[in-house]
């Protein structure tokens, strides 16, 4: 797989201008599928391209974590059919990248509430020029826009569980939210987790590497041995994974720090591969995807 369509289907290239508008409008998706996990009685989650979708079903209706791109937005709504006769009640959206937010208008102009941290709405309301990857993304229409924002926590009551949204600050971008099944004992991570890829941070929009760090703490004091996680993007996995998550971001952070308080340029720091030992098992994306990673850190510390 070229890095191009790595990006795009892991959905960083949402974000990314060179591959972004003439890329996604070239991708139809036609070839993605999307594919079913069952975590509990009620809550699954759907990988296809773009963020991993959250869904709850149950005797109040369906509710969803995020909703990947606008040409998938029929295949996602089979693929809940299967497990819920109900409408959609109310997407929410972890942040505002378009890998995650793309459904959002499909959704919102079928009666479904569109739920998000304050920023989000903000930063889907306006232009901007993301400097990282030399991108500009378009203001969205009012039915793509969250109807309900809240600026530090709020739940959901529904399907015999409540959910609970934690925005964590200045993490991915500055609107993260991670969402707890309390009950269920899922944790949807939105993209401060990555698994199989060093994260992106949204620098240009908020995002820290001291975030990401902070948000994956709240997420371990959150969990216990049984937890279930869901990453961004990635298979699902566990507290453990959020362990090992946490030591890489604190090494990186560490690591890049130490060189560019010696001085050392972010070119520099690259050719140092100072992250060499974690990408024998962190691959996605390969060498670019790395020295793409320590431009994040070294350019939010
Ligand atoms: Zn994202």
């Amino acid at each position: 797989m070229t890095f191009k369509t790595w990006a795009i289907r892991m959905g960083v290239a949402a974000s990314m201008t060179a591959l972004s508008v003439s890329a996604l409008a070239q991708n139809n998706f036609d070839d993605v599928k999307i594919t079913t996990q069952k975590l509990t009685d009620t809550v699954y989650v759907l990988f296809g391209a773009g963020g991993n979708i959250g869904v709850s079903v149950g005797e109040d209706g369906v509710f969803i974590i995020d909703d990947q791109f606008a040409p998938l937005t029929e295949r996602i709504k089979a693929a809940i059919a299967e497990l819920s006769d109900q409408p959609i009640r109310f997407a929410i959206n972890t942040h505002f990248h378009g890998d995650h937010t793309g459904g959002n208008e499909n959704l919102g102009k079928e009666g479904t509430v569109i739920v998000a941290h304050d920023n989000v709405r903000v930063r889907m309301s306006q232009s901007a020029f993301n400097r990282t990857f030399n991108r500009r993304s378009e203001a969205k229409p009012k039915a793509a826009l969250p109807v309900v924002t809240f600026n530090d926590r709020a739940s959901l009551h529904l399907n015999g569980d409540t959910a609970r949204m934690h925005h964590v600050r200045r993490a991915h971008t500055d609107g993260d939210s991670i969402v707890e099944f309390e009950k269920d004992n899922v944790l949807h991570m939105g993209d401060t987790f990555f698994v199989g890829r060093f994260p992106f941070i949204d620098v240009d929009s908020g995002g820290t590497i001291d975030g990401v760090i902070g948000s994956t703490k709240t997420a371990i004091a959150i969990a216990d041995d049984n937890t279930q996680v869901i990453p961004g993007h990635g298979p699902v996995t566990d507290r453990e994974g959020l362990r090992a998550y946490l030591k890489m971001l604190e090494d990186s952070r560490d690591r890049v720090a130490k060189l560019k308080a010696d001085g050392k340029t972010l070119d520099e720091i690259r050719a140092a591969k100072p992250l060499a030992d974690y990408e024998e098992t962190i691959t996605g994306g390969g060498a670019d995807w790395t020295n793409a990673y320590i431009g994040f850190v070294f350019n939010s510390l």
